[in-house]
């Protein structure tokens, strides 16, 4: 990579970051991607490719198939013989060390991954680096570890495995998405099909790369590329046996129409507006801390991102003023830098949905106020944006923005913020943020949330279960509970 020259980061106050960028030097990027079928790259049938494109710069990335109906067909017939010959039949304790080898590996090449994931998705490399692989290699660890001990996660039953699962992901977390899905299916003897979102393939296709190292059997997981046409034509196959997808409320929707009356069985991780609660008697600092960090994380590109935010009255004005210094100080711009708390919005396509909310909110009558941070010319940008004065109303507050927009409101009691939170037709996750630990539990057992994180927030482990209430999904991933869609009991 060209030397930069060392320029000072600027923000508000007058205090300066030297920049510390990362080095890309090292990564290998092919210049166009194939398909990755039974084991083997296989060019599309079409002959059709797109572009990723580095949303920091607009820099196109590489070139990646665009997987047919036909490919998809290929992909799922390689997966069912590998079922069928292979995998189904394999014990327990062998399929675990492959798995072992999958995260061992992720490990070992983690640097070259977190590049990867921050140069294709525009997100900070802190966080692909501190967050993003490290969970993605514990995911597979931790299933590894369930593979040859079903028998003990659901005792007295006859585990059996589901044959070939088709799986859908989106393009906010995409190494770690891809984890949720692959590690619990291979542990319970499944095969699979998956497809990563369009605007961030690399990393999938750079986990494909490592899944011929490990010397999984050929045909075990099978990576097609593409946009929304080749994930239709995965869910609508009649030889897939199992869909997993995580991804918008409304393809969820589609999906499960698409799937009514089969025998496929299902679990959908959809959208989220979740309401983070500060209480008066909450740490201030530290509750201001985990709300910052719970809707700029990730640019607020997160599913269970604390998108709405509920002050108690009296520390209104306390909690508005610190939120407004502390998203002064946040940095924002090149997602390569390890400075960087906000990078690039991942597409063109969000930045527009994020602008139109921007401009609804106001229209419906909230104060906006941003960051006084500059943004780089080129790529996709958005600077931390706080609306006060919202109502329930308000579109900012009813919908899923999917970008780094707090909205704020009051409460006075207890009830009335219980009733304000759950008045979403999401339901992912909450948090609560008090000094009281009775508080905590009056709220967890009422707030209709999957997730409940007190006095934290953005908390993951592989060993807990997460998904939704009402549109926010169905079923579990993660845990012991995300072994269960996966199983079939004989
Ligand atoms: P999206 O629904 O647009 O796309 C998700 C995936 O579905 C992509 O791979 C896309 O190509 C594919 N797809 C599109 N149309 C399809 C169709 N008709 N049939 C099958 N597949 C199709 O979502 P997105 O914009 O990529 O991701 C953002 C959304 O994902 C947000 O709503 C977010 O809340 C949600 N999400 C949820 C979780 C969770 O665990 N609940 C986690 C991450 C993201």
């Amino acid at each position: 990579m060209a030397k930069k020259k060392n320029k000072k980061l600027e923000f508000n106050k007058g205090w300066t970051y030297s920049e510390a960028p990362e080095s890309s030097g090292h990564i290998d990027l092919k210049k166009k991607y194939d398909l990755f079928i039974g084991g083997k790259w296989v060019k599309p049938s079409k002959g059709k490719y797109f572009d990723s494109v580095n949303p920091a710069n607009e820099e196109k990335l590489s070139e990646v198939a665009h997987a047919s109906a036909q490919d998809v067909d290929l992909a799922v017939k390689a997966a069912r013989q590998a079922y069928d010959n292979v995998w189904s039949k394999m014990s327990g304790a062998e399929r675990g060390k492959y798995i072992y080898r999958i995260a061992r590996l992720i490990q070992e090449r983690a640097r070259e991954f977190s590049v990867i994931e921050s140069l294709d998705g525009g997100k900070p490399i802190r966080e692909s680096r501190d967050v993003d692989v490290p969970l993605a290699a514990n995911h597979f660890f931790y299933y590894a570890g369930w593979a040859d001990k079903l028998e003990y996660a659901f005792p007295n039953r006859k585990v059996g495995s589901v044959g070939v699962a088709g799986q859908v992901i989106p393009w906010n977390f995409p190494l770690l998405m891809a984890a949720w899905k692959i590690a619990p299916a291979l542990a319970t003897g499944n095969t699979i099909v998956i497809k990563p979102a369009e605007t961030t393939s690399l990393t999938a296709l750079k986990l494909a790369e490592l899944i011929q190292e490990s010397g999984l059997p050929e045909g075990v997981v099978n990576i097609v590329t593409g946009e929304g046409d080749t994930g239709a034509a995965i869910v609508n196959h009649p030889d897939v046996d199992k869909i997993a997808f995580t991804g918008s409320t409304g393809v969820g929707k589609i999906i499960q129409k698409a799937i009514a009356g089969t025998n496929k069985k299902v679990t959908l991780e959809l959208g989220g507006k979740a309401a983070n609660i500060i209480f008066e008697d909450a740490p201030i600092n530290q509750a201001v801390e985990g709300i910052i960090n719970g809707i700029f994380f990730n640019q607020g590109h997160v599913c269970c991102a604390g998108s709405r935010l509920f002050v108690q009255e009296s520390v209104y004005d306390e909690v508005v003023r610190k939120l407004k210094d502390r998203i002064e100080t946040l940095i924002v711009g090149d997602p390569m830098d390890k400075n960087t708390d906000i990078g690039a919005i991942n597409s063109k396509e969000q930045l527009n949905t994020i602008k139109k909310y921007l401009k609804w909110g106001k229209e419906d009558g909230a104060e906006m106020h941003q960051s006084s941070c500059s943004i780089p010319k080129k790529g996709y940008w958005c600077k931390p944006t706080l609306f006060l004065n919202t109502a329930q109303s308000h579109r900012i507050v009813q919908e899923e923005i999917f970008g780094p927009v707090l909205a704020v409101q009051t409460f006075r009691t207890v009830d009335e913020v219980i009733q304000k939170a759950n008045n979403t037709p999401y339901g992912l996750s909450a948090g609560v943020w008090t000094d009281k630990g009775s508080k905590i539990f009056n709220l967890t057992t009422k707030m209709r949330a999957g997730v409940v994180w007190a006095n934290t927030y953005n908390k993951f482990d592989p060993a807990s279960p997460f998904g939704g209430y009402k549109e926010s999904g169905i079923g579990r991933e993660g845990g012991l509970h995300g072994l269960l869609p996966y199983i079939n009991f004989n």
